[in-house]
C-alpha cells in the first residue's frame, strides 16, 4: 500500500531544481507512467498527453531509511524534510531518447538513474540470444551506460561523482516474469551481444581496433575486447548497477519497497 502522506507536485518547469533528482528511463511499456501514476493516485486525475519530460516531486515513505537518517530518531522532523526527491520521467520512444541523455549530461542534482524494464517481456533462447524486447532494452541500457562511461572518463581534476543505476525489473506479479537475478544475467548477456556487434560494425567500416581507443574516451563499454560484459565493470567508473525486482500493479497490489530502499540509500 502507498502511504497517504505521499506528497506530490508535477512540474513542467525547472523549479525545485535543487531537490535530489532521479531520472526515470526505460523502454516504452515497461511501466514508467504507471509508477508515476501510483504516486499520483488520489491526488491528481490528470492524464499525461505531453511527450515532454515530466518531473514529479515525491516524498520518500517515512518507513524507508536513508543513509543520512539512520542515526536520527524516527521522530526527528528533519527526517521529513530531507526525504523529498524529484522523479524525472522521460518518454520511452526511441526517437525521443535524447531527452534522457540531455539530463544525464547536464544533471541538476542528479542522484541516480532508474532504468525500468518489463521483466515479463524478455526471454533468451537456448543459444543465449534475446528476443526483440530484450534486445531493445539492452541497446537502450548499453547506450546509457556508455554515456555514463564517457562522462566518467572526461578529464577533470575531480573523480567522477557517483551515479548509481537501478535496473527496476518490473511486473514481477506476472508468472511469466523473470526474477531479478535472471533479468540481470539476460541483460548482461545481451549487452555483450550489442557491444560486439557495435564493435564489429566499426571494424567493418574500416576503423581499426587501435583507433577505437582514442585517448581516454573508449568507444566500447566496460573492459572491451572479446570478453563478457557484466555490470560490475561499471564499478570502477563510480557507476554501480543494481538489478532489483518489484511490481507497480498486480492482483496483490504494488510492491515497490525495494526500489524505495534503493532510493533511500542513494539519497
Ligand atoms: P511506460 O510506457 O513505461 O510509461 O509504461 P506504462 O506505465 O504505460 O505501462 C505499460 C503497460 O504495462 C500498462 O498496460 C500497464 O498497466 C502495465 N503495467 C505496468 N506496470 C505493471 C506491473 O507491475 N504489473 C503488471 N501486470 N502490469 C503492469
Amino acid at each position: 500500500s502507498i502511504p497517504l502522506f505521499l506528497h506530490l507536485v508535477i512540474y513542467r518547469s525547472a523549479s525545485s531544481s535543487t531537490l535530489p533528482s532521479f531520472l526515470l528511463v526505460g523502454p516504452s511499456g515497461s511501466g514508467k507512467t504507471s509508477l508515476l501514476t501510483l504516486f499520483e493516485r488520489g491526488q491528481h486525475a490528470e492524464t499525461r498527453t505531453s511527450q515532454a519530460p515530466l518531473t514529479v516531486e515525491v516524498s520518500l515513505p517515512v518507513t524507508t531509511s536513508t543513509t543520512s537518517s539512520q542515526y536520527r530518531s524516527v521522530n526527528d522532523p528533519t527526517n521529513q524534510i530531507h526525504k523529498k526527491l524529484l522523479l524525472v520521467d522521460t518518454p520511452g520512444h526511441g526517437k525521443l531518447r535524447h531527452h534522457a541523455f540531455d539530463s544525464v549530461v547536464k544533471p541538476r542534482n542528479l542522484k541516480g538513474i532508474i532504468f525500468m524494464i518489463d521483466a515479463a517481456d524478455i526471454s533468451t533462447n537456448s543459444s543465449g540470444s534475446g528476443n526483440d524486447a530484450l534486445r531493445q532494452a539492452a541497446e537502450y541500457l548499453h547506450d546509457l551506460l556508455l554515456l555514463l562511461q564517457k562522462r566518467a572518463n572526461t578529464k577533470t581534476s575531480k573523480a567522477p561523482t557517483e551515479l548509481p543505476v537501478l535496473v527496476a525489473a518490473n511486473k514481477l506479479d506476472l508468472f511469466t516474469a523473470l526474477p531479478a537475478p535472471l533479468v540481470k544475467t539476460a541483460l548482461e548477456g545481451e549487452i555483450t551481444n550489442v557491444r560486439s556487434s557495435r564493435t564489429k560494425g566499426l571494424l567493418d567500416s574500416g576503423i581499426g581496433m587501435n583507433d577505437l581507443d582514442v585517448g581516454e574516451e573508449k568507444e566500447w563499454l566496460g573492459d572491451g575486447g572479446e570478453g563478457k560484459f557484466d555490470f560490475a565493470q561499471m564499478d570502477e567508473l563510480n557507476v554501480s548497477v543494481s538489478v532489483v525486482g518489484g511490481n507497480v500493479l498486480g492482483a496483490d497490489g504494488p510492491d515497490v519497497k525495494q526500489w524505495w530502499s534503493w532510493i533511500g540509500k542513494t539519497l
